[in-house]
């Protein structure tokens, strides 16, 4: 094939630029104003350094002296159709070989990323349709680097017809994960059917894809069965996304909204020849970046909605907890009703088996009086003040206080041996006693009674509350204002302490 040899180029040592990688054997020869001639050649599977990110060879001619002729001779090509041949100036043709390896370098990057983003969201959210979409972004990023030939770097012994298949192969693949992963996001928003028929939509485009690529294979019917294949997949994709978001369903809107954009580049290829553009490798490019835009957006989006829905389960959550957390606490005082805290002393005393556990059950003396004299106002403004004291008694000693009901709290305290129990409930007794109920009501000082029980933390709250309470009924009985222990002897120089012996 004998080529134009532009001026232009035939002076500045012009090279021939070839968009064809399906053949045996090519040869470039060009003829200089000296006479001379020289001859390059590459096969399959060895282009040497003539390959160039892009899809492209390049064959240069020698500096200084002005070609006069140029040919190129090629062995087992594939299609003539597709071949594509430049006679560029050396600048040229060199800084045509940087952009497109910097575009397509960066779009093979965002790809990359997308790819690794859309994994990682599979394997931490459990989504099959991140995982089709990752497969998705992987397959348009590999065929992106065998296509463009940057995998030479790495595996020349592909050059050629072998990389040639895998593009087709990879492109029909992704295809495929692209009809999987609409088909796995839009589950709750298509029938049966439908789905299906995206599926093996996919699936058709994957075999005749491999079918395509075998040796020997019928390039012209192939290429229109998967043109076609392609094209009613796309259709069913494209039909499936509308009718998920006419139907409201916040991934068909997603979902439309990525793919508008590659859709309309595809569209483009189609009825566009970009090959022209972007130094040859138009339409290919233009692959490469819409792709990467449509994953990385369509990820993203849906990240977002993840993270909506998120922020939506946590509030439900936090929601929950606060009505759990109400539903333990008496609304007089503020302090843990009966349930929360026998619950409480579980999680914070069940585990330590062998600390000793105390439990001072605590009565108001004559509390009835004081409602009767002063009126309930008056009532609840004691059991708010006593209230806030045994809160206070919580910031100083290792314990937790409630109100069981009524005019009756109580206090759980771990790790305190028996005499420093004993001196505890002293403590707690002088300070109701003692405590100023001024500030909310007119009300003289108003003693209480504590039964005080001892147990392991983990022993039956039950039968520690029993013991308690009749140690309570005795302290009630010895004259009120005073600590009764249910069992054993206790001694507190100058406490109003008194022993009780229980039957067990
Ligand atoms: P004792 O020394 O034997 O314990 O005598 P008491 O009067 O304290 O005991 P009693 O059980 O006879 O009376 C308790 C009273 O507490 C009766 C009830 O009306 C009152 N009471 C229960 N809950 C509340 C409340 O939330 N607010 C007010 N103001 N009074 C309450
Ligand atoms: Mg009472
Ligand atoms: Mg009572």
């Amino acid at each position: 094939m004998r080529l134009p040899v532009a001026a232009e180029a035939a002076n500045r040592g012009g090279w021939l630029v070839v968009h064809n990688t399906r053949f045996e054997s090519m040869s470039a020869i060009f003829a200089y104003s000296d006479g001379s001639a020289d001859v390059q050649t590459i096969h399959e599977g060895a282009f040497r350094d003539r390959w160039h990110i892009g899809g492209q060879l390049g064959f240069s001619s020698r500096v200084g002296i002005p070609v006069t002729g140029a040919w190129l001779r090629i062995e087992g090509l594939e299609n003539y159709d597709l071949l594509r041949v430049r006679f560029l100036p050396g600048e040229a043709a060199a800084r045509q070989f940087e952009l497109s390896a910097l575009a397509i370098g960066a779009a093979l990057a965002l790809l990359a990323i997308a790819a690794a983003y859309n994994v990682g969201l599979a394997v931490f959210l459990r989504r099959q349709f991140f995982l089709w979409h990752g497969c998705w972004a992987a397959s348009v990023l590999v065929w992106g680097i065998v296509w463009s030939q940057s995998g030479l770097v790495l595996f020349p012994a592909m050059a050629g017809t072998i990389s040639a298949r895998l593009a087709t192969i990879l492109a029909c693949l992704a295809v495929m994960f692209a009809a999987f992963s609409s088909a796995a996001a839009l589950r709750s928003a298509l029938p049966e059917t439908a789905r299906r028929s995206v599926v093996g939509l996919g699936l058709l485009v994957a075999a005749l894809g491999i079918g395509a690529s075998l040796p020997g294979a019928a390039l012209q019917v192939y290429g229109t069965l998967l043109a076609i294949a392609t094209l009613l997949t796309l259709t069913a994709v494209a039909i499936s996304i509308g009718t998920a978001w006419w139907r409201g369903h916040a991934e068909g809107r997603d979902m439309a909204i990525s793919w508008a954009f590659p859709m309309i580049v595809l569209g483009t290829t189609q009825l566009v020849d970009l090959d022209t553009f972007l130094w040859g490798g138009g339409a290919q490019i233009a692959v490469l970046f819409a792709s990467a835009f449509q994953t990385l957006c369509l990820s993203s989006l849906a990240t977002a909605r993840l993270s909506a829905l998120r922020v939506e389960r946590d509030t439900a959550v936090a929601a929950g907890n606060a009505l759990a957390e109400l539903a333990d606490r008496d609304p007089l005082t503020g302090l843990l009703n009966r349930r929360g805290f026998v619950t409480r002393c579980e999680q914070a005393f069940g585990d330590q088996k062998t600390i000793p556990f105390g439990l001072l059950l605590i009565d108001v003396d004559h509390f009835k009086r004081v409602n009767d004299r002063f009126g309930h106002e008056a009532g609840d403004a004691l059991l708010v003040s006593f209230g806030e004291k045994l809160r206070s008694l919580e910031q100083r000693y290792p314990c937790l206080a409630g109100r069981l009901g009524g005019e009756e709290f109580v206090l759980g305290v771990t790790g305190l041996s028996r005499h420093a129990l004993g001196l505890f409930a002293e403590v707690t007794r002088e300070e109701l006693n003692t405590c100023d109920h001024s500030t909310r009501a007119s009300l003289p000082a108003v003693t209480v009674s504590i039964g005080v029980a001892e147990g392991v933390a983990d022993g039956p709250f039950r039968k520690l509350y029993g013991k308690a309470d009749r140690a309570l009924y005795a302290a009630k009985h010895a004259g009120r204002n005073t600590v009764v222990f249910a069992s054993g002897s206790i001694e507190v120089p100058g406490a109003q302490i008194s022993f009780f012996e229980l039957g067990e």
